[in-house]
């Protein structure tokens, strides 16, 4: 009788040390199956470990976030792994409230001209219409750090018992850490080519960090978490990047999440040259505002399609006058953000699957090529179900934790 998978020898790669990459390497060694003297997880990652959005993201955790068969799951192994490994005080977990507030931005001592709509690429958590239309409930009393004459509108969209945060570079660098405590190595190198044979991958090659030598590494599973790169290692992965900008300014206020939708006055902002092209400003945005436990609001805004996907995340570009236009937004209508310190001023890209849907999650159809890839503005919410159902699948064959045929590979390969 064939041996069980689970005891024989296994060489399981995974490409990219983003936030899926790190929770997948920590779940497949703590599953029960996995045995060190038979088993070899190592992740391979071409910058640093949290260096592309995992590391850049806002880190909100919401029941009511997508898709609905892993939601669940995630929300609630991000509150075990937390209380078990004291991710309060590493990585900044809480609970908190969210709200939605609809605004009427000002200008404060801007002296040039704004201008008509244009310029941004829909990827909020939001779908547009769910901030539209609310009725007006007076704004929570915590709830202190927006100009009351600005707001024309609030809604209540999540408690401590349905939202939550992490610090997305303190948690995926954390939790490799921990993997790396119980055994999982870390190469770094950029993967160029999963190496197969007879319809089963027998390995990767990659041009190695530092001396940028080809080299291999033999593996009997390859895990594919390579973020937005994931096409570039396997081309017919249908997964497209988009970039989004963010900043984080200095600022110790209540512990909220904030979405909005702020209508500028028209005589806001600038007209910022792209190219051969002018880019307008919009007069209605929806950047979102996360306080976070050290002192700081992290901001972000619309993404773009200015700038491809570079090779590398060290090589991606930040474009300065997006995170202006990110801090003119939020200052137009909160004090604590006007007069605060910008601390950082970052960009990255989003992973997303070209039809919509998905993160694509388990086999690809070749055998030991698996997938855990394109999860939008929910990465981080969603990369604790991803990384144990990645470990279940590699272990055990199948998905054991929730059912996720819809997010299965092979129907968008
Ligand atoms: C502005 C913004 C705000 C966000 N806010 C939230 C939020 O509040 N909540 C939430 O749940 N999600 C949020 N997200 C989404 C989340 O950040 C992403 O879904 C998640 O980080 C994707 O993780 P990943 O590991 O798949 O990809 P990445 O973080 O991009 O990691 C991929 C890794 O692969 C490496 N790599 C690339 N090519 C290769 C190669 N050839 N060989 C080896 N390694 C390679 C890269 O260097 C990188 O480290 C946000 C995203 C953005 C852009």
């Amino acid at each position: 009788m064939a041996e069980p998978q689970s005891q024989q020898q296994r060489n399981i790669v995974i490409v990219g040390g983003g936030i899926i990459g790190c929770t997948t390497a920590y779940f497949l060694a703590r599953h029960p199956l996995f045995n060190p003297s038979l088993h070899k997880i190592t992740i391979i990652e071409a910058q640093s470990i949290a260096s592309g959005a995992s590391g850049k993201a806002g880190g909100l955790l919401a029941l009511w976030a997508y898709p609905a068969c892993i939601v669940p799951l995630s929300f609630k192994l991000h509150a075990e792994l937390a209380k078990e490994h004291n991710g309060a005080e590493r990585w900044g977990y809480r609970t908190l409230h969210v709200g939605s507030i609809r605004a009427k931005g000002k200008v404060y001592g801007s002296d040039v001209k704004g201008e008509e709509k244009g310029g941004g690429e829909e990827w909020q958590k939001l779908p547009k219409t769910k901030n539209r239309g609310k009725t007006l409930a007076s704004i929570p009393k915590d709830l202190d750090w927006f100009d009351q004459d600005c707001i024309k509108g609030y809604s209540e969209m999540g408690t401590p018992e349905t939202t939550a945060q992490v610090h997305p570079y303190l948690f995926t660098t954390s939790i490799f850490q921990l993997a790396a405590e119980a055994g999982v190595q870390i190469t770094y190198g950029s993967v160029t080519a999963i190496d197969s044979f007879d319809n089963g991958v027998k390995g990767v090659t990659y041009e190695e960090k530092e001396t940028r030598h080809i080299k291999t590494l033999p593996a009997s599973d390859v895990v594919l978490a390579a973020g937005p790169w994931t096409s570039h290692v396997f081309p017919e992965a249908p997964i497209d990047a988009i970039r989004a900008h963010s900043v984080v300014i200095k600022a110790d206020v209540s512990p909220w999440a904030v979405f909005t939708e702020i209508d500028l006055p028209r005589d806001f902002g600038r007209k910022v040259e792209v190219g051969e092209k002018k880019r307008r400003h919009a007069l209605n945005v929806n950047p979102e505002m996360y306080a976070r436990p050290d002192g700081t609001v992290y901001a972000c805004g619309e993404g773009d399609t200015d700038v491809p996907l570079p090779k590398t995340s060290n090589l991606v570009v930040c474009d300065d006058d997006r995170c202006q236009d990110i801090t003119d937004y939020i200052s137009s209508i909160s004090t604590p953000l006007r007069t605060g310190d910008v601390l950082i001023k970052q960009a990255c890209y989003l992973p997303h699957v070209s039809s919509g849907g998905g993160p694509l999650i388990g086999e690809t159809g070749i055998r030991g090529l698996w997938m855990a890839s394109g999860h939008t503005c929910w990465g981080i919410q969603n990369s604790c179900a991803t990384g144990k159902l990645m470990s279940e699948f590699i272990f055990e064959g199948e998905a054991k934790s929730a059912i996720i045929e819809t997010l299965d590979p092979r129907r968008f390969l």
